[in-house]
């Protein structure tokens, strides 16, 4: 069930669009919480009850959509001033002078856009006559309009702004996540591994420091105390339990002198996982690479 990549109506052909379209469980969490403007999201719930995960996924929506830029064809699904359709940004924050005194607000485009004989004119309308200081700026106004009139009487679609080809995958929102572009995080020391995937997966979890830990649950609301399950001291974080707890420890004692080698702990998993990679050597470390997941 992903509404923001199938429902997204990425260009792609009519048939799939319609298909989309037609999907049950879009039809089912629009008629559960209404369509949201442009029929792209569903509308936003209120209620205390109801399904926690559709609103977990709305959540995200705004961050989400400001990655989206539209692609106009009819433009009966996109607002003239509030999408992002022409430039990267939407013409309300380019031209809030002129958005003040407009008299449709929430205009669309095909509202505002006459196409008669091949002819396509706008007739954008405000509520009061320009000044003479005020003409330059709509110039450039109707200019940018022209420049972006819609060539083609098809249905409008998204761009997933973040690809060239403007259609949305994963790994772009993935990076887009990320707090820094620059940072280097170690994902072949977990996924280029002959390690199980569960294994692999907690490994990824545990890196982002994201395992439930008592001092994680604490940090979510739990009120528990923080002692390691393991050695019962205080203070149970992600690199206590899987790093420098004994217990643990005696574990990577065992692992260390198996392969005759010592080693100083690093302060965190991901540090771990990076000076770990291909300890061995390139071309000898498959049985090393994965020890550590194990
Ligand atoms: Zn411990």
């Amino acid at each position: 069930m992903d509404y923001h990549t199938s429902g997204l109506q990425l260009p792609c052909p009519e048939h799939v669009r319609n298909v989309e379209d037609n999907r049950l469980w879009k039809r089912v969490l629009v008629e559960r919480h209404g369509a949201g403007c442009g029929d792209w999201s569903t509308g936003w719930t209120r209620d205390s009850h109801g399904c926690g995960l559709w609103k977990g996924i709305m959540l995200g929506w705004n961050d989400f959509s400001a990655q989206v830029k539209f692609k106009v064809g009819r433009g009966n699904r996109v607002r003239l001033w509030h999408d992002r359709w022409c430039g990267d940004v939407p013409l309300k924050e380019s031209f809030p002078a002129l958005y003040a005194c407009a008299s449709n607000k929430s205009a669309t485009i095909s509202e505002v856009l006459v196409r008669e004989n091949g002819r396509v004119d706008w007739q954008v309308t405000f509520l009061r006559n320009f000044n003479d200081w005020e003409l330059d700026n709509v110039a450039s106004f109707l200019g940018l309009l022209q420049n972006h009139c819609p060539s083609r009487v098809v249905e409008d679609g998204l761009w997933w702004s973040l690809k060239n080809s403007g259609i949305f995958d994963v790994r772009s929102r993935y990076s887009s996540f990320r707090e820094s572009p620059s940072l280097i995080f170690p994902w072949k020391c977990i996924w280029r591994t002959k390690a199980p995937r569960r294994a692999c997966f907690f490994v990824w979890t545990a890196a982002w420091q994201k395992i439930l830990t008592c001092e994680n649950l604490r940090k979510r609301g739990y009120s528990i105390t923080s002692w390691c399950c393991m050695c019962c001291c205080n203070g149970e974080t992600v690199e206590h339990l899987l790093l420098h707890c004994h217990v643990a420890g005696a574990l990577w004692n065992w692992i260390f002198q198996a392969f005759g080698i010592s080693w100083v702990m690093s302060g965190t998993v991901a540090d771990l996982l990076h000076s770990w990679w291909n300890g061995l050597g390139r071309h000898s470390s498959d049985i090393w690479n994965f020890v550590q997941l194990a």
